[in-house]
C-alpha cells in the first residue's frame, strides 16, 4: 500500500502576520505539487485566516495548533474546533507543548479529538515520553495510556480520520536542543502504536492509519525517519519556520515516494 506521505509545518508560537505571509509566499514558490504528499502547514490562531485567502489549496492545507473541545459558550480566550471548521483541514491535538505547560490531560485530549471529529477537522494527535518516563523504561505503558485514551470514544468508522505523531519530548527543539532520536527508536515506538490500533480496531486500520514521526527533524535527516517502513510522515517544529529548510523535507519525502514507485 502506497500511502501519501504527510508533511506537517507546526509554526508554533512565532511569526507575525506578515512574517508569515513571506514565509508562505516562499514555500509556494519552492515547494512543487506532488500527487503522493500532503504538505500541511499549522500557523498561529492569528494568522490562519489571512493565509487561508493567500494559500493555494491545491498544494497545501492548513492546520490548527490546538482549540477547545466546547462548539461555544462562555470560554474566554478559547476558540473552538466548530469556529474552525472552514478553516481547517487538520488540528495538531495534545502536543506536549500543551500537555506540559498548559496542564492538559489525558482525558482532555480525548475531548478535543471528539470535538475535532464533531467538528470534520481530522485531527493529529501527538503522543511521547518524556526523558525521565524514558529513562524509567516506561515508553510503552506512556503511549498506551495516551493512545487509548485519546481514541477511547473514536468509532471504527471515524478511525480514518485520525493520524498519530510520535514525539518524543526529549527529542523536541523547545525541551532538548540537538537531541534527536534514532531512527530506529522512532520505528520502535511507532510499530507499538499501531500495534495498539490493531488491537483497538484490528488490522486493516492499523495499516491505514497515518502516523507520523516529530521531534527536531530537518532537511538533512528527514530521510532517515521517511524511508522508515511504517512512518508516514514527519511533523516538522523549528526547521519549519525557514523555507529552504521545509523544502528540503519535501523534497526527501518526494525523493522517497519516487524510488518507492520505481
Ligand atoms: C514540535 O514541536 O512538534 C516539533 C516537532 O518541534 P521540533 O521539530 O522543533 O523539535
Amino acid at each position: 500500500m502506497n500511502k501519501q506521505l504527510l508533511i506537517v509545518g507546526n509554526w508554533k508560537m512565532h511569526l507575525t502576520v506578515h512574517q508569515s505571509s513571506l514565509l508562505v509566499h516562499r514555500l509556494q514558490q519552492h515547494i512543487k505539487t506532488h500527487r503522493d504528499i500532503e504538505v500541511v502547514l499549522a500557523p498561529s490562531m492569528l494568522v490562519l485566516q489571512p493565509i487561508s485567502v493567500e494559500l493555494d489549496k491545491r498544494r497545501f492545507k492548513l492546520c490548527a495548533q490546538d482549540a477547545y473541545f466546547k462548539d461555544e459558550g462562555g470560554y474566554t480566550g478559547e476558540v473552538s474546533f466548530a469556529m474552525l471548521g472552514d478553516l481547517v483541514q487538520y488540528a495538531i491535538i495534545g502536543h506536549s507543548s500543551r500537555r506540559l505547560f498548559f496542564g492538559e490531560t489525558l482525558d482532555t485530549v480525548r475531548d478535543k479529538v471528539q470535538a475535532s471529529i464533531r467538528n470534520d477537522i481530522m485531527p493529529i494527535i501527538c503522543v511521547g515520553e518524556t526523558q525521565q518516563e524514558r529513562d524509567a523504561h516506561e515508553t510503552r505503558q506512556v503511549l498506551h495510556d495516551q493512545v487509548t485514551t485519546a481514541l477511547m470514544n473514536v468509532t471504527s468508522k471515524d478511525i480514518e480520520k485520525i493520524v498519530i505523531a510520535y514525539e518524543p519530548l526529549w527529542a523536541i527543539s523547545a525541551f532538548n536542543k540537538n537531541v534527536t532520536a534514532k531512527p530506529e527508536d522512532a520505528q520502535k515506538a511507532i510499530s507499538f502504536i499501531r500495534q495498539q490500533v490493531s488491537e483497538l480496531y484490528g488490522d486493516r486500520a492499523a495499516k491505514h492509519m497515518r502516523i507520523l514521526y516529530g521531534g527536531s527533524v530537518n532537511e538533512h535527516d528527514a530521510r532517515s525517519y521517511l524511508e522508515l517502513p511504517e512512518v508516514d510522515g514527519v511533523l516538522v517544529g523549528a526547521a519549519s519556520l525557514n523555507y529552504l529548510q521545509f523544502t528540503g523535507i519535501v523534497d526527501a519525502a518526494h525523493q522517497i515516494q519516487t524510488e518507492r514507485k520505481s
